[in-house]
């Protein structure tokens, strides 16, 4: 199961990228599917490949972890960055190097 989600995600990835409103709506998941849909038609490009990013992370049950310090990422952060991967506190910590 976990082997097919897997090789399911990565294939649309790299292929057929207009397969995943579809997919998303598969998932049935509440409100974050929305913001996605917005990040998606604000700004097509780079958003899009992170949204791809955090698509997979909501398959793979990581979405709103930070990837540095591995804690929840605030909701407040998500709501403003859907497709956030660290909390404030890293990514300004990256910015500044
Ligand atoms: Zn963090």
């Amino acid at each position: 199961m976990a082997d097919v989600a897997l090789k399911d995600s990565r294939g649309e990835a790299n292929s057929d990228l207009s397969k995943r409103p579809t997919h998303k709506a598969d998932l049935g998941t509440d409100n974050f599917e929305r913001e996605f849909t917005l990040g998606l038609l604000e700004n097509e490009g780079e958003t899009l490949g992170r949204v791809e990013a955090s698509l997979e992370r909501i398959e793979d049950g990581t979405y709103g972890d930070c990837e540095e310090c591995g804690r929840k990422i605030p909701k407040a952060r998500l709501n403003a960055i859907p497709y956030a991967t660290t909390c404030v506190k890293c990514a300004s910590a990256l910015e500044r190097g």
